[in-house]
């Protein structure tokens, strides 16, 4: 944490603390989730929120705290760590994002002092035939007198559900680029016109398919410019990249901290099984990859508060691809060094190899990072 200013450092300080009294043991990490089905616990985020947390990385005239990309992951990654269950957070940061940069005044006050104030919001791009394929998207919105009409649907749509507002990405025109006629709109919840279903997955209730019928928008809650949708969506490459990468350097750090617990107290022949040195190399492996990713993913969110306009694709793929392989890396790699204990429920390390292995699929998998990379190189 050298590299980190006094007051960040205390930033952190502070939220690992809260995470010590408030999360700190399997009982209080239960009842906060429902036993592991609540990735989200909004009463603990709102009291989060009012402690000034949620809005670091929201200027100051919408009532955030003026930070940025540094101290937004700083937050990720002290959350996965601390198993904080404030699962929505990052989705909410990335519906923000667009928001911030492209919205009305209007629309910025009311979402941005929402987020502020402990509002989640939910930002849907994904459709049954447009998941890697992101541009090909068909859900429409047909422009009517005084606003738009929105028919189709979205999936996977992560705190759907519990948001205040859903970000869509959305066609308004149909041309022979894909990329091109796409536009964002804010959809309030319970617009009429919009259903919501929960999809069950590994991670309890997170992802919703998101259903538009004749949903009348205003047009004022056009987020940007009509057929901008691309462009601003890429222009919040670096922010998505980073959020989930700190996120997932976080998962790692924590499977590790309780990993390391565990096989200094577990005892086989007569020893801890922590002296073996299969089990101690691969702690020293996985502690270097750690520690090599954290320089990357704060050397990016350096970068990017020191110039927030220029996009990094190589590097944001390349902190995605490893910041999340290595979360999946580490919990499994946990699992195994943890023997039978690592597979029963009443320790944790399943639920952690479960919310890890997600994280190199959403927001893009493994293998479009990779393609991103190689591209960069020329290749592909
Ligand atoms: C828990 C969860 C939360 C999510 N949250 C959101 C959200 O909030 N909002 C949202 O819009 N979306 C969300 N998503 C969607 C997510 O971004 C997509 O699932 C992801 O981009 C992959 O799309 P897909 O599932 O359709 O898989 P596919 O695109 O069908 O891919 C299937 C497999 O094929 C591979 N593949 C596809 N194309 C290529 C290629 N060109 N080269 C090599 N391999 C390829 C993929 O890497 C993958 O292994 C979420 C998904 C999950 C699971």
């Amino acid at each position: 944490m050298q590299q980190l200013a006094p007051e960040q450092r205390a930033f952190v300080e502070a939220v690992r603390d809260f995470a010590r009294r408030e999360c700190g043991t399997r009982e209080q990490r239960e009842a906060l989730t429902d036993h592991g089905r609540e990735p989200h616990n909004q009463e603990l985020y709102t009291r989060i929120a009012e402690l000034g947390w949620v809005g670091v990385a929201i200027p100051e005239r919408y009532g955030g705290g003026g930070g940025g990309a540094v101290d937004m992951c700083l937050l990720c990654e002290e959350f996965s760590r601390g198993q904080i269950p404030m699962g929505f957070f990052p989705i909410t940061m990335m519906a923000a994002k667009p928001v911030e940069r492209f919205a009305t005044e209007a629309l910025k006050d009311e979402l941005l002092t929402g987020i502020v104030a402990g509002r989640v919001e939910a930002i849907a791009m994904s459709e049954p035939e447009a998941g890697s394929d992101v541009a090909n998207v068909s859900c429409r919105a047909e422009r009517v007198d005084g606003g738009y009409v929105i028919d189709g649907q979205k999936t996977w749509i992560t705190g759907a559900h519990a948001a205040a507002h859903i970000l869509l990405v959305c066609r308004t025109a149909r041309g022979s680029d894909k990329h091109q006629g796409l536009s964002m709109i804010s959809v309030p919840a319970g617009a009429d016109g919009l259903e919501v279903r929960g999809i069950e997955t590994m991670g309890g209730r997170e992802v919703n398919d998101l259903f538009f019928t004749d949903c009348f928008i205003p047009a004022e809650r056009l987020v940007g410019h009509e057929g901008e949708g691309w462009r601003q969506l890429m222009a919040g490459l670096n922010n998505e990249r980073l959020i989930i990468s700190a996120q997932a350097l976080g998962m790692a750090e924590r499977a590790f901290e309780d990993v390391l617990t565990y096989v200094k107290e577990r005892r086989q022949f007569g020893r801890p099984i922590g002296t073996f040195q299969a089990i101690a190399h691969r702690l020293a492996d996985l502690a270097t990859e750690i520690e090599a990713t954290r320089l990357l993913v704060y050397d990016l969110a350096a970068r990017v508060d020191a110039d927030p306009e220029t996009l990094h694709p190589r590097q944001a793929s390349m902190c995605k691809l490893k910041a999340t392989e290595l979360a999946k890396r580490t919990t499994l790699e946990g699992m195994q060094m943890m023997g039978g204990a690592g597979y029963a429920v009443e320790y944790e390390m399943e639920r952690q190899v479960r919310a890890s292995l997600v994280t190199p699929i959403y927001g893009g998998t493994s293998e479009i990072q990779r393609e991103i990379i190689a591209r960069s190189f020329g290749l592909g």
